[in-house]
C-alpha cells in the first residue's frame, strides 16, 4: 500500500522540487533552438518567455511561449546581442532563469556574469569556464594541463609575423593560422610555406579584429584529411561529469558542419571509452558544469587532437539524444537548478545510429547564396525514425538578417544504412516552396559512395564534386 502511495506521489514531489528552483525561463534566442528549449521547459512544467526582434514577431518561438517581449530592431547587434535588453525582459516578466541556446550570447562570459549579478540563473556553465574556453589558445593550454591531447602548435598568441614564421618552422608546414576569439568556421587560414605566412598574417589579424573584436592569432599543425569527432559532455554542480559518446561532423563546407552523425563510423567501442574518458577528465579538470562539447580532429592513424571546447548546447545535439535516450536540454535545465545528473556513466548505452542534415535556405546552384523570403508551402516529413526541429511553417517569412538554417532533419535506424535510407526518404518527402533550400545538395551527399562507405573526412565536400 505504502509503495503504491509512494509511486503515486513521486511525480507530484518531483514537480514540487523542480518548482522550488525556478518557475519561468526566458529563452534568449530565436529559430529552431528557441522552439527546442521552449518544448523542454513545457515538459518540465516551467513557464516560458520568448524574446524577439521586430523581424521575428511571427516566428514560431513567439507563438509557443507563454509570454513574449520585443527586444529591438531586426539586426542582432540591436536585439539578440544586447545583454541589457534581455536581462530587462527577464526582470519585467519575472523570469528566474535564462537559456541562451547557441550562438548570440551563449558563449559570452560577461552576459553570464550579468545574469548572475541580476539574480537570474544562466542555464549554462560558469562565466569563468566560458571565458577560459572562449579563448581558444588559452583553452588549449588548459586542456593540455588536464592531459588532453592537443594539435601540435605554438603555445599562446603570436607576437608578430616573425614569431609566426619561427613557430611554423618548428611545427612543420602546412600549418593553420587561427583567430583566438574565432568561431563558426571563420577566422582561419591554411598556409603551406613562409611566403604564405607573410601574406596571410596581417590580413587575418585585420579580419579577426573586425569579426571577433580581437586581432590575436595562434598557430597549429594542419592535420591532413582529418575527421571532426566531438564528444558530448554534461556535468552537474555536484562534481559529476559524464560523456554521451561522440558525433562525427566531418561533412563540412568551408569549415561549417552540414551533416552530423552518431556514433562515428570510424570509432570503435575501445576508442570511444578512451576519448570519452579523456574528455571527462578535461571537463573535470576545469570544474565544468552544464552541457558542453569537446571537439577533436582525428587523423587516419586514429590519433586525437583537441581543437576547442564549446560551452553550450550544440546544433547537432539531437543525434546524441536519439542514440542515448537522454534529453540534453532538459538535463541542462535540471543541473542549472542544482539537481544531480539523472543518469550515470554506466546508464549510457548507445542504440542504433542517428544522422542530422541541416537544411538551409540557400541556393546550392548559386554558391550557397542565402535565399530569404516567404515559405509558400511547408510540409515536414514524418513516420518512423524521423524528427524535424524547425521554427518554420507555411506562410512564414524568412528574414534576411540571421543564420540561414531553417530546419534540422534527424533520422534514426538500427544501422547506419537504415538511418541513411530513412534520411533520403524523409528529405524526398519534405516540401518547402517559395525559397531555395539545400535539400537537393543533401540528397547528392547521401548517394555518394564515399559517404555511404563512411570513409569521410573534413575535406570531403571540397574534394568531391560538390564545390
Ligand atoms: P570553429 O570554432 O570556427 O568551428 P574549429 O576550431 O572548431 O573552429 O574548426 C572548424 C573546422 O576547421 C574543423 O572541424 C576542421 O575541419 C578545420 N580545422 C581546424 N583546425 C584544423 C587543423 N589544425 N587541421 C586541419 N583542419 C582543421
Amino acid at each position: 500500500m505504502l509503495l503504491i502511495l509512494q509511486s503515486y506521489l513521486k511525480p507530484f514531489f518531483t514537480l514540487i522540487k523542480e518548482d522550488t528552483m525556478f518557475r519561468k525561463v526566458l529563452v534568449a534566442n530565436r529559430g529552431e533552438i528557441a522552439v527546442r528549449v521552449i518544448r523542454a521547459c513545457k515538459e518540465l512544467g516551467l513557464k516560458t518567455v520568448a524574446v524577439y526582434s521586430q523581424a521575428d514577431e511571427d516566428s514560431l518561438h513567439v507563438h509557443l511561449a507563454d509570454e513574449s517581449v520585443c527586444i529591438g530592431p531586426p539586426l542582432s547587434v540591436d536585439s539578440y546581442l544586447k545583454p541589457a535588453q534581455i536581462i530587462s525582459a527577464a526582470e519585467i516578466t519575472d523570469a528566474d532563469a535564462i537559456h541562451p541556446g547557441y550562438g548570440f550570447l551563449a558563449e559570452n562570459a560577461q552576459f553570464a556574469q550579468m545574469c548572475e549579478k541580476s539574480g537570474v540563473t544562466f542555464i549554462g556553465p560558469s562565466p569563468e569556464n566560458i571565458r577560459m574556453m572562449g579563448d581558444k589558445s588559452l583553452a588549449k593550454e588548459n586542456m593540455q594541463k588536464a592531459g588532453v591531447p592537443t594539435v601540435p602548435g605554438n603555445k599562446g598568441i603570436l607576437k608578430d609575423v616573425d614569431h609566426a614564421i619561427e613557430a611554423a618552422y618548428q611545427i612543420g608546414y602546412p600549418v593553420i593560422l587561427k583567430a583566438s576569439a574565432g568561431g563558426g568556421g571563420k577566422g582561419m587560414r591554411i598556409v603551406g610555406d613562409v611566403d604564405g605566412v607573410q601574406k596571410t598574417f596581417k590580413v587575418l589579424q585585420g579580419e579577426a579584429q573586425a569579426a571577433f573584436g580581437s586581432p590575436d592569432l595562434y598557430i597549429e599543425k594542419y592535420i591532413q584529411r582529418p575527421r571532426h569527432i566531438e564528444v558530448q559532455l554534461i556535468g552537474d554542480t555536484h562534481g559529476n561529469v559524464i560523456h554521451l559518446g561522440e558525433r562525427d561532423c566531418s561533412i563540412q563546407r568551408r569549415h561549417q558542419k552540414l551533416v552530423e552523425e552518431a556514433p562515428s563510423p570510424a570509432v570503435s567501442d575501445e576508442l570511444r571509452d578512451y576519448i570519452g574518458g579523456v574528455s571527462v577528465q578535461g571537463a573535470k579538470g576545469i570544474g565544468y558544469r552544464s552541457a558542453g562539447t569537446i571537439e577533436y580532429l582525428m587523423d587516419d592513424q586514429h590519433n586525437f587532437y583537441f581543437m576547442e571546447m564549446n560551452t553550450r548546447i550544440q546544433v547537432e545535439h539531437p543525434v546524441t539524444e536519439w542514440i542515448t535516450g537522454v534529453d540534453l536540454v532538459k538535463e541542462q535545465i535540471r543541473v542549472a537548478m542544482g539537481e544531480k545528473l539523472s543518469v550515470t556513466q554506466a546508464d549510457i548505452h548507445l542504440h542504433g545510429h542517428a544522422i542530422e542534415c541541416r537544411i538551409n535556405a540557400e541556393d546550392p546552384s548559386r554558391n550557397f547564396a542565402p535565399s530569404p523570403g516567404q515559405i509558400t508551402a511547408f510540409h515536414a516529413p514524418g513516420g518512423i525514425g524521423v524528427r524535424v526541429d524547425s521554427h518554420c511553417y507555411t506562410g512564414y517569412h524568412i528574414p534576411p538578417f540571421y543564420d540561414s538554417m531553417i530546419a534540422k532533419v534527424i533520422t534514426h535506424g538500427h544501422t547506419r544504412q537504415e538511418a541513411i535510407a530513412r534520411m533520403r526518404r524523409a528529405l524526398e518527402e519534405f516540401v518547402i516552396e517559395g525559397v531555395n533550400t539545400t535539400i537537393p545538395f543533401h540528397l547528392k551527399v547521401l548517394e555518394d559512395p564515399t559517404f555511404l562507405e563512411g570513409t569521410i573526412d573534413t575535406t570531403f565536400i571540397e574534394r568531391i564534386h560538390f564545390k
